[in-house]
């Protein structure tokens, strides 16, 4: 159609420009009825936006990618964002204040029956034998996660205690740790494993050295243990009072072993030459003696 309508105007401007002019106005009017595609390939160069869809599909990946990358690697910048919610808990928190009170009622009823207090690591690994108690509570004395030790476990063995005694973790711990000591010197030097240790005071609320005044004693706290002695695996029995003199005496080196090997774990140990008090025992404890509990009493 095009072309014959072409070659019809060409010939007419061939002959009278005028002519032509009025002849093919009219005729361009039917064409671009008839032919209504340029309108539509005018909006179909919508792909010329390819311009703008480069520009799309660069914003897409970059932003997207980009912001994500950084939130899952830098949880520090992620956490500002997080912590800004927190107060719109609070909020809803404080929003819910008339009903708080139920919530709060309800939440007593729970926490009550919780007995807060601290894992023993000796008494988890088997060191020493025996349970948990319940805090004690007396007066100014006390301790939150007491201990009641019937033996210990050491070089391979039990070694029971005469009777039970009621202490703090960490004494437990270094209290094995040292019958384990002792045990090992009376094996080698009285060819005797020890098969017992004899116990005596353990937690006691009262005042050093049982004075009316002062400052308490550890033993207030299940922070310290007396010994009276030992039994060893042949039946032979070594005692304090008895034994620790002669000073020379088989029994009584093993006193002072054991009095020494104390001296490297307790803070505080205290045997016959201290005082009349303690002739018949040693006391250990584990007192903070200096300003960094690092200092030690040895007599
Ligand atoms: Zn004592």
């Amino acid at each position: 159609m095009k072309i014959v309508l072409s070659s019809i105007a060409i010939c007419l401007l061939a002959l009278s420009p005028v002519a032509a002019q009025d002849f093919l106005a009219p005729l361009q009017e039917l064409v671009d009825d008839l032919v209504p595609k340029p309108t539509t390939p005018e909006k179909a160069p919508q792909p010329t936006p390819p311009s703008e869809k480069p520009q799309l599909s660069n914003d897409d990946p970059p932003p997207l990618p980009r912001p994500r990358p950084d939130d899952l690697g830098e949880t520090e910048a992620a956490e500002p964002a997080e912590e800004r919610p927190a107060p719109d808990f609070e909020s809803e928190a404080g929003a819910a204040e008339p009903t708080a009170p139920n919530a709060a009622d309800e939440d007593k009823s729970v926490p009550t029956d919780r007995v807060y207090q601290s894992a023993c690591p000796a008494l988890l690994s088997g060191l020493v034998v025996g349970e948990m108690l319940d805090p004690i509570e007396d007066g100014m004395c006390g301790e939150r996660s007491p201990l009641l030790v019937n033996a210990v476990r050491i070089n391979g063995r039990e070694i029971a205690l005469s009777s039970p005694v009621t202490t703090s973790c960490e004494m437990a711990g270094a209290f094995a740790d040292w019958v384990g000591e002792v045990d090992r010197y009376a094996t080698a030097a009285l060819d005797a494993p020890l098969a017992s240790v004899t116990t005596g005071t353990s937690f006691f609320c009262r005042n050093r050295n049982g004075a009316e005044t002062g400052f308490l004693s550890e033993h207030g706290f299940a922070n310290a243990l007396d010994i009276t002695g030992f039994v060893l695996g042949d039946g032979r029995e070594i005692d304090v009072k008895a034994n620790w003199m002669p000073a020379s005496g088989i029994e009584g080196r093993l006193l002072r072993q054991a009095h020494g090997a104390a001296c490297g774990r307790f803070t505080t140990v205290l045997g016959p030459e201290a005082n009349a008090e303690h002739e018949d025992h040693l006391h250990l404890d584990l007192g903070c003696h200096g300003q960094t509990c690092t200092a030690q009493i040895c007599e």
